[in-house]
């Protein structure tokens, strides 16, 4: 027989979102339970310095993720390590499935699931995935010690990453398919002073080469969208840094959606499509996609799940 657990309240995802839901709820004495999924921290945890955090000039994603999840257990949260596979939403109480068998009953739920590293759906890129192809510098940066390597994107997350491969490569070239970076004005006065970082223009990745055995690359062949010309640049690394999509799987079919898949949400508040089923962080969000706004979002939905439960309960 399946273990079947009830909350009052259900938070799925632990980044910054669901962790302050987390801390919100338990003192709100609604016993939530949290359910971590595959990422335990979220995407913090996936970078080094972060230096937007309120109160921390700088501190490193993964032991600021550490500390959250710290806070909502002491308060009270149940922070379990599982995956939800299916959420019904039908009716009350709604039906999460965990990967462990679980089955969790709630009255209400808090979906801060996040976003994911998108992928440009190339087949070479496909090829050389976790063989010299990667979306997380500082989870493969290291194996690129003394190497060429290049970085795809213009936002944030390219120009960290960036930064960041110059501790471990020769040189890095970030490719951009237009002359204007979406990056902070900070990260882009870094990598512009960087000696070891050059920038590609208005080019775009056409294809990953490299060899079979091993597998590993041994070259990009880009190209220019002004001129179609087509070049080769020699590496060893290509990081994928083109932005991310809402991890919106459980929901798809069942809550509004807006600008490509984010959850939509009543303006103002964290209340989805469903009654009872409220939304926070980069699942809902195409806009500001920060740590804060996410533990802002995770805050606003424990208190309006509070507030649906005291109205219906
Ligand atoms: P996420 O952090 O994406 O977490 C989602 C959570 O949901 C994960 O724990 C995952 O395991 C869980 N989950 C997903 N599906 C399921 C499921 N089916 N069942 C259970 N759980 C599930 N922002 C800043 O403010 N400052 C920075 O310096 C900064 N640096 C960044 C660097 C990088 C490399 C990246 C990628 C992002 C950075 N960001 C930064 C953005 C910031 O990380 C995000 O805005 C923030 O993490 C979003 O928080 P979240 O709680 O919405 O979701
Ligand atoms: P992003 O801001 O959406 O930037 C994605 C970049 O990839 C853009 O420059 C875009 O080009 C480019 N791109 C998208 N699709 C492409 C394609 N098919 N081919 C080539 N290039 C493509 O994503 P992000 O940098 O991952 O950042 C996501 C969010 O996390 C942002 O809100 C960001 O502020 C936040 N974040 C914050 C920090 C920080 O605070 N330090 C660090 C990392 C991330 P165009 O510019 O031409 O559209």
């Amino acid at each position: 027989m399946a273990d079947t657990k009830h909350t009052k309240v259900l938070i799925i995802g632990s980044g910054p979102a669901g962790y302050t839901a987390g801390v919100y709820a338990s003192r709100a004495m609604l016993e939530p339970i949290l359910v971590q999924g595959i990422e335990p921290g979220g995407q913090l945890t996936t970078t080094t310095e972060v230096e937007n955090w309120p109160g921390d000039t700088e501190v490193q994603g993964p032991d600021l993720m550490v500390r959250m999840e710290a806070h909502a257990k002491a308060m009270g949260c149940e922070i379990i390590g599982d995956i939800i596979t299916e959420l019904d939403l039908a009716q009350r109480p709604f039906t999460a499935t965990g990967d462990s068998g679980t089955i969790y009953t709630a009255d209400a739920v808090i979906l801060a699931t996040g976003a994911r590293a998108k992928w440009l759906g190339l087949p070479s890129e496909e090829r050389f995935k976790g063989f010299g192809v990667s979306a997380c510098a500082t989870c493969d940066g290291f194996f690129y010690r003394g190497e060429e390597i290049v970085v795809i994107g213009g936002g944030n997350t390219a120009v960290e990453e960036a930064l960041f491969l110059t501790k471990f490569a020769s040189k890095v070239t970030l490719i951009h398919r237009r002359d204007e970076l979406r990056a902070e004005k900070i990260l882009q006065d870094r990598l512009f002073k960087n000696d070891k970082i050059e920038t590609l223009w208005f080019h775009t990745l056409e294809e990953v080469i490299g060899t079979d055995t091993p597998l590993g690359v041994e070259a990009v062949r880009v190209r220019n969208v002004k001129t179609d010309e087509i070049t080769e640049i020699p590496c060893k690394g290509v990081f994928v840094a083109i932005g991310h999509s809402p991890a919106n799987e459980l929901v798809k079919d069942t809550l509004e959606l807006h600008m490509g898949g984010f959850v939509t949400t009543k303006p103002g508040t964290t209340e989805t499509s469903v009654p009872g089923v409220f939304a926070a962080g980069d699942l809902t969000d195409h806009q500001y996609r920060q740590a804060v706004t996410s533990a802002g979002m995770g805050c606003m939905a424990a208190l309006d799940a509070e507030r649906f439960l005291s109205e219906h309960e």
